[in-house]
């Protein structure tokens, strides 16, 4: 049985790429912060005993990287801990709105470093020795992160760390490369979230599918693109 780890798996879309793997029928750890009010995780646990593990997991801390790295091995594949994560999604992620032009603070900038950037970079370096060889790697960046892409002075903080995101999934494909471990960054559409709010076209569900779908349809060859949940490339 495949194993899937998905962080920001409490709500939004890491919820909804958790359904989506259940149903297929991968084990699935589900990282988020607070897992005692994760309610709806908490009742698909109950939905599909020992496929669904949660676990607490803050990105902005270093230390809670590696507090779940070492945890994993008890939940992985078998008795002895000796299963691989076959799949890593990194979804995470934090917008800071209505940032203007002489009003951006450093708190606004440093945490969506920390969440959005410097998190899954760290993780993914946390949770490496725990990768299959072979495995994927699903950085969920945004299409705000394309610097060709910038129209407008809209949120900043975003902006800059999605950048950051997609130059550290380029890295991590070189990094993992000789362990033919395949890194994506993936824009996931607009999505009906507490991020995407409710005018967002693609519902959760919708999203999730088309990502997993273009995360089974990637090979190695694909490793360091930059796609959108229909697996056409976006300018960096
Ligand atoms: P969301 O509804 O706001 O959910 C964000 C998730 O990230 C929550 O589970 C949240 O946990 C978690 N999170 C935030 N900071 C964290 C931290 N420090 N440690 C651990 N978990 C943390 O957002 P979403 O729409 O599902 O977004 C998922 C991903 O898609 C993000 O990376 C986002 O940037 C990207 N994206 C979304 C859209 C969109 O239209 N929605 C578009 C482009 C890209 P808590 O519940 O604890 O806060």
């Amino acid at each position: 049985m495949p194993n899937a780890l998905v962080t920001g798996a409490n709500r939004g879309l890491g919820l909804a790429l958790v359904r989506a793997l259940l149903t297929r029928g991968d084990r699935v750890i589900a990282a988020c912060r607070h897992p005692g009010k994760a309610n709806d995780l908490n009742r698909l646990t109950g939905e599909h005993p020992g496929r669904l593990h949660v676990l607490p997991l803050d990105l902005t801390d270093p230390k809670s990287h590696h507090e779940l790295a070492r945890e994993l091995p008890l939940v992985l594949g078998n008795d002895a801990g000796e299963g691989r994560i076959d799949l890593l999604i990194n979804n995470a992620g934090v917008l800071h709105s209505g940032e203007r032009f002489g009003k951006v603070t450093a708190a606004n900038l440093e945490d969506s470093f920390r969440t959005n950037a410097m998190g899954p970079f760290l993780l993914t370096q946390a949770l490496a020795p725990l990768l299959a060889d072979d495995a994927k790697v699903a950085n969920i960046t945004s299409e705000l992160g394309s610097i060709a892409g910038v129209t407008r002075f809209g949120t900043p903080s975003y902006n800059i760390s999605k950048a950051a995101l997609n130059m550290a999934s380029v890295l991590l494909k070189h990094a993992l490369a000789d362990r033919r471990i395949t890194v994506l960054a993936l824009h996931p559409g607009w999505v009906r979230t507490e991020m995407g709010g409710n005018e967002a076209t693609l519902p959760p569900a919708q999203s999730a599918e088309s990502l997993l779908r273009v995360i089974d349809g990637a090979s190695l060859a694909d490793s360091g693109k930059y796609l959108d949940w229909n697996g056409e490339p976006l300018p960096w």
